[in-house]
């Protein structure tokens, strides 16, 4: 479960297992306490989602106000429902929004100190990765497409890879995402998961009526377990994007009328 906190009228929220690394800075922000506007309001950390940019530019700088980190330092993800892992270095920091050139990538890695990275949500699944061991930082982001091609176990081997780091070592924090109560779906997708993930996935997919309800966060606890992360090592989040729209931007419950959400995580 996540603490709540305030400052100000900025809320966000923070993984009791990673305020207890001393050398760790992160947050997940709710809705509140921007200064965007109409739709977006009021903290939409998106630069194309039609908000202008120094209203952008001016969220991010309440939140690192908060996370007592500069501007300077954020790297922020650009998703595209993929399964690449990109390894961030200094010069990727800093520029808002993200260069075209970097590549399109849901999954960021770093043992950069001063870096902070910033992955976003607004239903869909995002977690940090922190290992102590080996001094590594990493956020994903995971939706159902992310899910079906396991991007977090992609992550948890590329830390590997990267890093020489043992999944045993790994603390994972979910960010809110949509929960199992709201996540009402097509055939599509369940079809798509059990393609990838085979039935394994069988207690996280529950047939409703001529709808299925996922529970995104329950498939991605089980592919990190699969990973080689522990248990006891990963935090749920403990709230539905869907349920509480008052805290949190819900794609689904919005139609798409909404800002985006964000984990950020720092190693200093
Ligand atoms: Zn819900």
């Amino acid at each position: 479960m996540m603490q709540k906190n305030t400052m100000g009228d900025l809320i966000y929220f923070t993984s009791p297992q990673l305020s207890e690394q001393k050398e760790l800075k992160h947050l997940f922000t709710s809705r509140l306490g921007g200064v965007s506007k109409g739709h977006l309001s009021s903290l939409n950390l998106g630069f194309s989602l039609g908000d202008n940019r120094e209203n952008v530019i001016k969220n991010y700088e309440k939140i690192c106000l908060a996370l007592k980190v500069p501007l300077s330092s954020v790297v922020p993800s650009k998703q595209v429902h993929g399964d690449a892992v990109y390894v961030v270095c200094k010069e990727d920091a800093g520029v808002f929004p993200p260069d075209p050139e970097r590549p399109g990538c849901d999954s960021l890695i770093t043992q950069e100190k001063g870096i902070t990275l910033a992955g976003f949500y607004a239903d869909c699944s995002v977690a940090l990765f922190y290992d102590a061991k080996q001094k590594a930082i990493g956020v994903a982001h995971s939706g159902w497409r992310g899910t079906a091609l396991s991007i977090y176990k992609k992550t948890v081997l590329a830390m590997h890879a990267n890093f020489n780091t043992n999944p045993r070592d790994i603390l994972v924090s979910f960010a809110p995402s949509i929960g199992p109560c709201c996540f009402e779906t097509d055939s599509d997708v369940p079809e798509a998961l059990y393609y990838a993930l085979t039935q394994k996935i069988n207690p996280f997919i529950k047939k409703v009526g001529q709808k299925w309800r996922i529970d995104l966060v329950g498939i991605n606890r089980m592919i990190l377990q699969d990973a080689g992360i522990l248990g006891e090592h990963i935090v749920d989040s403990g709230h539905c994007t869907g349920c509480e729209p008052e805290f949190f931007w819900s794609h689904r419950k919005t139609g798409g009328q909404r800002g985006v959400s964000a984990a950020f995580i720092s190693m200093q």
